[in-house]
């Protein structure tokens, strides 16, 4: 891999003219000698080393037209090419790129995941690698973000960012998405805070956050807030994550080396219960059942999430209302059914909780006391 090297500006902007990406942005970054020193900021006496993967999505799309602010191709771009797009970078951190994925994000699975984290891992053992923003594509963040969240082992902040706008259009938020990924893996205040998701100004946890809109890049909030801001080349916390991630947790990335099967099988007016068989058949460890309001079930639904239950399969109630807590014994009597309820973990997010849990025990009370801790 390569070492870091200290990146100039004008060398890094004739790299940039010379590889025409079509990619513009904004000046929005502060000059060097204007960089500001308050805490948050990182000075030019302890630039960081970042490294920035590549994953894909929409921060590495391009559309046809800058008018095309929803309508492009993701996962295009090489990571370096992106990098080499935002020279405000090499001002704050010395960076490189490392390209493991250009897919769209909604092509992970268990397998990429656990790809992402094992490299992930290695290079936070390094040394030199100070922190790690991973770009990526916005429909699934939130699930690398949980999982990283509660498998990596190190203090090191990482950081996961995209973007809801391609670079070639008008308006394109990635530029200054990732400069502020990388000023906040660089902060010294990020460390030990798990890992964060960086969009919109805002610095997120990786447990919460989530997807709320399909095109507005105001899309990703977390239920009780995000944990601070970026602004002006700042890093601001206002909160910390409450619930135990990376050094705290029972689950070692590097020790991963399959997740069980757990299916999602969404409920709505109608639900086929063929789902649940189907899901039982594909060889699912545990169903999220993605239930209405706090965990309702439909009466046609008990008997076959009971059969999927004698069959070893776990059955975790989880709302799809997109909030709150589900609770244990209110809609249903788990403990009579020997079900689970989440915490208030979104369906998508229990079903990463789910899998790394069962590395660990298929105990329905074990499992219960994971559900409610992370
Ligand atoms: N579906 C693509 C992905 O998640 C593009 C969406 C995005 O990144 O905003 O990678």
């Amino acid at each position: 891999m390569k070492r870091f090297a200290r990146l100039n500006t004008l060398s890094v902007l004739l790299l940039a003219a010379s590889l025409a990406t079509g990619v513009a942005h904004a000046q929005l970054a502060p000059s060097a000698s204007a960089a500001p020193t308050q805490a948050g900021a990182p000075s030019e006496a302890r630039k960081a080393n970042i490294v920035i993967i590549g994953t894909g999505g929409t921060i590495a799309g391009a559309g046809a037209a800058a008018t095309n602010t929803a309508a492009y191709q993701s996962a295009v771009v090489p990571v370096d090419k992106i990098i080499a797009s935002v020279p405000e970078i090499a001002k704050i951190a010395n960076v490189k790129g490392e390209q493991v994925f250009q897919i769209g994000s909604e092509s992970f699975n268990n397998e990429r995941l656990l790809k992402l984290g094992k490299r992930v891992s290695e290079l936070l053992r390094q040394p030199d690698v100070d922190g790690i923003v991973i770009t990526h594509g916005t429909d699934t963040i939130e699930e690398t973000a949980y999982f990283l969240n509660l498998t990596l082992k190190s203090d090191k902040p990482v950081v996961v960012v995209g973007s809801m706008r391609p670079g070639t259009a008008l308006g394109a938020d990635g530029a200054l998405n990732l400069y502020d990924a990388v000023l906040v893996a660089s902060s010294p205040e990020s460390r030990g805070k798990g890992t964060l998701a960086v969009l919109n100004d805002e610095i997120h946890t990786g447990r919460d956050v989530t997807k709320t809109n399909t095109f507005k890049v105001e899309t990703f909030r977390s239920p009780f807030g995000p944990l601070g801001y970026v602004v002006e080349g700042r890093t601001l916390y206002f909160r910390l994550p409450a619930r135990p991630h990376t050094m705290q947790t029972e689950w070692d990335i590097d020790k991963l080396d399959k997740l069980p099967e757990v299916a999602v099988v969404y409920a709505y007016g109608n639900v086929n219960p063929a789902s649940v068989d189907a899901a039982v058949k594909n060889g699912a460890k545990a169903i999220v059942y993605a239930a209405t309001g706090n965990g309702s079930v439909g009466d046609y639904m008990v008997e076959p999430l009971k059969a999927a239950r004698a069959k070893g399969v776990q059955i975790v109630r989880a709302s799809r209302t997109g909030g709150g807590v589900v609770i244990r014994n209110a809609e249903q009597p788990d403990d009579k059914y020997d079900w689970l309820v989440t915490d208030d973990q979104l369906p998508q997010k229990a079903r990463i909780l789910m899998a790394l849990a069962l590395t660990k025990t298929n105990d329905t009370k074990e499992l219960q006391k994971i559900l409610w801790k992370y």
